[in-house]
């Protein structure tokens, strides 16, 4: 059994009970979840990780992504971002190469994280496609499913699949017309395919052997966003409703047949329709999990755009998001370096804490601890509460004050230290 079913018949697993008590929740409420379809806990049987509640109730988790291009094919770099996204305290990581020996370096990454690893396996079908038969619109459909299919056996817990794009999403995207155009690799890669082929998505058409595979290796089914917004004016348009509606109903199905479902949402969005976006997810798909790209809130700011995507998963979180997919400072611009790895989950781990501080208020009492150190001037417990102590720590000293109570913000005129000597709270 799926520990969908195993939810749905009343049994508390091992997962759930790990997830209950990393999130102070009962394990009852874990298990309900999971039942419903409200939490999921990516897991496999080929691989132990370190596991995570992902859904209502849960505290917003981060994905840090990772991978080669076909321009750069550096595997020890590839590994070294996978420790610097677990250092800087990611969730979770998707390896999505698309340059060099896939098996060869998801197994490797795998082998070099506790993390649970999502993938997109129709990069992997259609770049194959493209190298052996010279283009995207060769792969043959079968190729999906055995890509799926391996992938899940190397211990993948969760795969992104673009399934709601069909010639219906299609008619949309093309009637309502885009300024920015088509960003997503594994929309590009379908719609090309389908037009070229005169063929429906096969991931839509035969969605239900799709279910068999990733039941039988207990894989996590993230619907892939392939018709996101690539620029802000193109949010919340009629593709993404429409493949968002088509995803919606195909969770429905997957949860019923006993497999964990995510939705994916929105890359580049306006503050002010992020709200409405969440809301929308929760309400057609029956509360699933919403997992959130960035969301970038500007399109102005490359070079900064993890402390864009920071602002919009602030927001997304406190509205509902689930999960957020962190974005690095090079972002459209570069692969990142494992520098800008670590940047980019620290960034998205900030936004995460601010829109949980929302969602769970209980999630406060760690600002109420740094409030409460600050006001003592007691600085070890500011790092042991820091987001990042090394780099809090690291600052402070290399710039210690001549009175080491203090720093040398105010120096000699510490306010802090000036309201211990006057007043008494
Ligand atoms: S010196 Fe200023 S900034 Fe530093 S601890 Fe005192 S009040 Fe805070």
């Amino acid at each position: 059994m799926t520990i969908v079913e195993d939810a749905k018949h009343g049994l508390v697993t091992e997962e759930m009970k790990i997830v209950a008590a990393a999130e102070g929740v009962t394990n009852d409420f874990v298990r309900r979840g999971i039942a419903c379809g409200h939490i999921v806990i990516p897991m496999s049987p080929h691989r132990k990780v370190k596991l995570c509640g992902i859904g209502s109730g849960m505290r917003t988790k981060v994905n840090a992504s990772i991978g080669t291009s076909s321009d750069i094919v550096n595997v020890e770099e590839e590994i070294e971002k996978a420790r610097q996204a677990e250092l800087a305290g990611a969730d979770s990581l998707m390896e999505l190469s698309t340059g060099g020996n896939f098996l060869d370096i998801r197994r490797r990454v795998i082998e070099a994280t506790t993390l649970s690893v999502g993938s997109v396996p129709l990069y992997q079908a259609f770049i194959e496609a493209a190298r052996e038969k010279g283009g995207v619109v060769f792969m043959e459909e079968e190729d999906l499913f055995k890509v799926t299919e391996k992938q899940a056996k190397l211990g993948t817990n969760f795969m992104a699949i673009h399934t709601g794009i069909n010639y219906e999403t299609m008619k949309r995207l093309k009637h309502q017309g885009r300024h920015g155009g088509l960003v997503s690799r594994g929309g590009a890669f379908m719609t090309a395919w389908m037009l070229h082929n005169e063929q429906e998505n096969p991931l839509y058409r035969r969605f239900d052997y799709l279910v068999e595979i990733l039941k039988e290796h207990e894989v996590t089914l993230s619907f892939g966003n392939g018709m996101r917004a690539g620029a802000c004016h193109d949010a919340t348009d009629r593709a993404a409703i429409q493949e968002l509606l088509i995803n919606a109903e195909l969770a429905d199905q997957a949860h019923a047949a006993g497999v964990q479902c995510i939705i994916e949402g929105p890359g580049h969005i306006p503050l002010d329709e992020i709200a409405t976006n969440v809301q929308l997810e929760k309400r057609v798909t029956n509360n699933k999990p919403f997992y959130m790209l960035g969301p970038l809130v500007t399109d102005i700011a490359p070079g900064y755009d993890d402390r864009v995507a920071a602002i919009g998963a602030s927001v997304s979180s406190a509205a509902g998001a689930d999960f957020v997919c962190y974005v690095t400072p090079a972002e459209h611009l570069a692969l990142p370096t494992p520098e800008e790895v670590y940047e980019g989950v620290i960034s998205s781990r900030i936004a995460a804490h601010v829109g949980d501080m929302i969602k769970l208020p209980k999630t406060r009492e760690m600002d109420l601890g740094m409030g409460h150190a600050r006001r003592d001037l007691d600085w070890e417990r500011q790092y042991a509460i820091a987001l990042n102590a090394a780099k809090a720590r690291e600052i402070r000293n290399a710039r210690m004050p001549a009175d080491t109570d203090a720093c040398t913000m105010c120096g000699d005129f510490c306010a802090i230290k000036i309201v211990q000597k006057n007043f008494h709270f």
